[in-house]
């Protein structure tokens, strides 16, 4: 039996994992990118398992 790993946005710069994502259907022209709430980071956000997060955020250079 497998579990199911559930991957989370993670913002690359803080480490964070609170992201938003802007509602949709605003205007099709404008690429909707998500953002982060704690640092403002906004563009491209990897995705990571939940039980890496730790990992990732030890990465992360201050
Ligand atoms: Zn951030």
């Amino acid at each position: 039996m497998t579990e199911k790993e559930k991957y989370v946005k993670i913002c690359p710069q803080c480490g964070s994992t609170n992201i938003k994502i802007p509602p949709a259907g605003m205007d099709i022209k404008m690429t909707q990118q998500d953002y982060c709430t704690d640092c403002g980071f906004w563009g491209m956000f990897p995705e990571v398992k939940e039980s890496k997060i730790k990992e990732f955020k030890k990465q992360i250079k201050k």
